[in-house]
Formats: C-alpha cells, structure tokens, sequence
C-alpha cells in the first residue's frame, strides 16, 4: 500500500526524462542504446534538424544510457521530479519538441 507520507529522497535518484530538441542533431544513438526501447526520434524536417522524441516512461528504466550516450547534451534524466505513476497507460507517452 502506498505510504500517506514520503520517505526521505535521495538527492541522486533519477527522475523525469527530459530531451532538449535544441540540442539535439538526429543521430539516433540514444534510441540504439536504449536497453527498454523507450525512445524513438521522430524526423520533422532533416534538413532544418527539426526532430521530436516519443518517450515511454513505462518502458524506462531510468539506468541513465541514454544521458551517457548523448554527446550532445540533448538528454537529461532529472532530480526534480518523480511519482508520475496513472492509470491510464497513454499518459506514459511523452512526445517532447
Ligand atoms: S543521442 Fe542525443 S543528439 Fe543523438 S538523437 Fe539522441 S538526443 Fe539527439
Ligand atoms: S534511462 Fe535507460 S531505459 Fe530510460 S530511456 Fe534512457 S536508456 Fe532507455
């Protein structure tokens, strides 16, 4: 059951997964990486690097490879905020940018 009072937090824990599409130059190694296959990048315009990234947070493991792997800083797994759990399984989709 969950507890009607929260635990003291780690502040190193991973929490929310946040992309930065400014960042980012479509080379796809995140979603290579991606031991879950929680991310896609979905291409607007190649030209103009215009991209989005489909992020299931179900499928997440929050292990971080897709952080390490991005040389470009376009990924982050934040500290700020957590408890995203529903019941309905498409607020688990997140489509940044
Ligand atoms: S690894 Fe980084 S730069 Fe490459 S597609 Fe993923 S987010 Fe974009
Ligand atoms: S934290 Fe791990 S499981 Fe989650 S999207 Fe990144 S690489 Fe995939």
């Amino acid at each position: 059951m969950c507890p009607s009072t929260l635990s003291e937090i780690h502040d190193r824990i991973r929490k929310k997964f946040y992309w930065n599409a400014e960042k980012c130059i479509g080379c796809r190694l995140c979603e290579f990486d991606c031991p879950s296959n929680a991310l896609q990048l979905i291409t607007i315009d190649e030209t103009t690097q215009k991209y989005q990234m489909r992020y299931n947070a179900a499928r997440c493991l929050f292990c971080a490879q897709c952080v390490v792997t991005c040389e470009e800083g376009s990924i982050a797994i934040t500290s700020v905020e957590f408890d995203f759990s529903s019941n309905n399984k498409d607020d688990y989709e997140i489509v940044f940018g």
